[in-house]
């Protein structure tokens, strides 16, 4: 069934998550804070909104996908934003990458307002969205997330309900910190591996081979191989998940060394202004200091 629905934030991800749900049919209100983002949208039969609040005025589901905590706060509580116009019975889904913390907050604001919240991270990055093909673990009352399950069956294959508001965010802050640590050691291995003569086409038959094989490697090694690192997942949003994580750990009790060590890693590489390339430039930071570079 077609739904209203105000979509906000069109940058890597929300844009071809946008285009899928206008593509299926909805009536699709779209906000970005750069309006030159907004062309395809509109191409695509989506009306151009001038604030989230405009975005969200008729809307019965709401989607957000923007930066980080400062930016949902922003878009929700700011001026022009959302709370401002948010219909009561509304369902939003927030797949932005915050803190839990915040989240909550965002869910009890538009709880004031008679709305519901999920925080529906999302992974699968550029090409899971553009393909209808992400998987999301969402934190949020049950009954909401059945309701959303039409409108997310649209943008994913996957959908794992973790329990209530947060614990979605929970879930992903340990995956992509478990993620973020697995390429960064096999950013390691392959410049030590290279370094000492080793082909990096050969390090990678026998990483395939032996029980080190991962999913994330196997699809990041071609890009390290080639020196491409155009922004699928920007290394700056990799590092601000790290940062998420720690923060989250420090909260929770929970020691995390090896989480500490990587993080600096993502930090060095990102005040050498490797930020807005793809985060597997983090082998680029290794290759620097070994004096090697890990090539095809
Ligand atoms: P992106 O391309 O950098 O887009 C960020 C979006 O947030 C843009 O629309 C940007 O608007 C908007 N934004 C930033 N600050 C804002 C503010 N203060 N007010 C309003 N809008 C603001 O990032 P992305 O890759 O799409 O990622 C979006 C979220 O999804 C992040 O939380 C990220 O961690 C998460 N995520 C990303 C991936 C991935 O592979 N890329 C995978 C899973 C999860 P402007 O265009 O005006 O800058």
């Amino acid at each position: 069934m077609p739904e209203t629905i105000g979509f906000i934030g069109l940058g890597i991800m929300g844009q071809p998550m946008a285009l899928n749900l206008a593509k299926a049919g909805h009536k699709l209100a779209v906000y970005n804070r750069t309006s030159g983002k907004t062309a395809a949208l509109e191409a695509a039969g989506a009306r151009v909104a001038s604030s989230p609040a405009d975005a969200v005025r008729d809307a019965n589901i709401v989607i957000i996908i923007v930066s980080d905590s400062a930016a949902v706060e922003a878009v929700v509580t700011g001026k022009d934003g959302i709370l401002e116009t948010l219909r009561s019975g509304a369902i939003v889904i927030d797949s932005s990458t915050i803190s839990p913390v915040v989240s909550r907050k965002m869910a009890c604001l538009a709880a004031s307002k008679g709305a519901s919240w999920l925080d529906a991270a999302v992974t699968g990055s550029k090409h899971g969205a553009e393909k209808g093909e992400l998987t999301f673990m969402i934190g949020g009352d049950r009954a909401t997330f059945d309701n959303a399950m039409p409108i997310l069956k649209q943008l994913g294959k996957k959908h794992i309900y973790c329990g209530l508001h947060g614990l979605g965010l929970s879930a992903k802050l340990a995956q992509n910190t478990i993620q973020a640590t697995m390429v960064e050691v096999f950013c390691e291995g392959f410049v030590l591996a290279t370094k000492a003569g080793v082909k990096p086409e050969v390090m990678l038959e026998i990483i395939q081979s032996s029980m080190a094989r991962a999913g994330i490697t196997d699809f990041k090694a071609p890009f390290i191989f080639k020196g491409d690192f155009t922004p699928y997942f920007p290394l700056k949003l990799m590092h601000k998940d790290l940062e998420l994580a720690a923060e989250f750990g420090y909260a929770q009790g929970v020691p995390m060394p090896v989480l500490g060590a990587v993080k600096e890693v993502y930090m060095a590489a990102k005040a050498q202004g490797k930020g807005e390339q793809d985060y597997a430039a983090i082998v680029t930071f290794l290759e620097e200091l070994a004096g090697v570079k890990v090539r095809t």
